[in-house]
């Protein structure tokens, strides 16, 4: 399939390349929305002292302030005031808003003070007032920056219980995955389980800053704060089904850098797109489709109701029904590239699935390379 480009160089996985991939992967944290800012703000404050000598006036401290945090009002302001009619991440997203509103009027010392601003008792509060009193700028900034760190100890609250259940989770999975070894659903080692399954980063990420509808390329968790608590088992499940797919791991150069990436991650192939300069991913639908089923099957879920990338398991189904043994797709999603092997021996599993689907294929007129383009991912 694409042992034949030459310009993908495979590498095996315990490379240098690979072993430095893996580790900026894992570099990459849970985000909060203002906290960077926060952040900038008072290190400008700080420097801005610093080069004074002296303590900033509350005009200078203003003005700091508001360069470093009048973007992220416009930004919140807009959302929270957004018309939203269909766009279910919108959605997330300005009642994130408004569950930010909620934060800071429930704040003991803030209510305080934005009541005071405001000329109305805490217990007339709404968030509607404080949008209102924020936009006319009754509410300075100063406040703002409160209302955000406020914001920002809430998010890492409730960030620490989705990644203790996760935790949770993680370690289930294991168990499952392990017992699926030894009895032979999960055609890979224990060895390679427990190797792969290390390492794998979870991110909580704020649906202030949007409502993660993708799945990440490097098969972190990752999930939005407002994830409902009984879904994070599927979420979790599913994604380290990726995370113990089997790959095949490849140099190339662009310009004069050598990237490293994963060539084959499961049934998905990454190849460039002809005429352009950009790397796909080939046969994605069914690379998904077969990790869910294998997902659920872990889960213990088999109704063809529940789950996610339905269509995708229905063309899966039809393959099946069709003739295509279901072991024959786990076989090549579970195998890793052999870089030892001669050419046209490096991933017989997968040519196995290629040679059956072609077979089966032949009698409804498809081919498997038909497959590929079937659905734009
Ligand atoms: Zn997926």
């Amino acid at each position: 399939m694409f042992e034949g480009e030459s310009k993908f160089h495979h590498i095996p996985e315990d490379s240098p390349e690979h072993v430095e991939m893996q580790r900026r992967r894992s570099k990459k944290e849970s985000s909060t929305f203002g906290e960077s800012s926060l952040t900038l703000a008072e290190n400008k404050s700080e420097t801005a002292a610093s080069a004074k000598e002296g303590d900033l006036t509350a005009e200078e401290r203003e003005k700091i302030l508001e360069q470093s945090l009048g973007h992220e009002r416009e930004i919140f302001l807009r959302l929270v005031e957004a018309e939203v009619e269909g766009g279910n991440s919108l959605k997330r997203r300005k009642k994130a808003a408004n569950e930010f509103l909620e934060e800071a009027i429930r704040d003991k010392a803030l209510q305080q003070e934005l009541s005071e601003s405001l000329g109305i008792s805490v217990e007339d509060l709404s968030p509607e007032q404080v949008t209102e009193g924020l936009r006319n700028k009754q509410l300075g900034v100063e406040c703002f920056q409160k209302m955000l760190k406020v914001h920002v100890a809430e998010f890492h609250r409730k960030a620490e219980g989705v990644e203790s259940i996760i935790e949770k989770y993680r370690e289930e999975f294991l168990v499952i995955a392990r017992a699926a070894v030894k009895n032979g659903y999960l055609p890979t080692s224990e060895e390679k389980l427990l190797s792969r399954l290390e390492g794998i980063p979870s991110r909580v990420f704020d649906t202030l800053e949007g409502a993660h509808v993708a799945e990440e390329e490097d098969g972190a968790i990752s999930l939005n704060i407002d994830i409902p608590s009984e879904a994070i088992r599927h979420v979790v499940y599913h994604e380290l089904v990726h995370a113990i797919a089997g790959k095949s791991i490849a140099t190339y150069q662009e310009k004069e850098i050598t990237m490293t990436h994963e060539q084959k991650h499961g049934l998905k192939l990454r190849v460039e797109a002809p005429g352009e300069h950009i790397i796909t991913g080939r046969f994605s639908w069914l690379d998904e489709a077969v990790t869910e089923e294998t997902a659920l099957h872990l889960l213990g879920e088999r109704e063809d109701e529940v789950g996610d990338y339905q269509f995708e398991r229905l063309f899966l189904k039809s393959m099946i029904d069709a003739g295509v043994p279901e072991e024959l797709f786990r076989n090549a999603y579970f195998e890793d590239y052999d870089t030892e092997a001669d050419p046209g021996q490096r991933m017989p599993a997968w040519h196995a699935l290629a040679k059956k689907i072609n077979e089966v294929g032949r009698e409804k007129n498809i081919k498997m390379k038909d497959f590929s383009t079937m659905f734009k991912q």
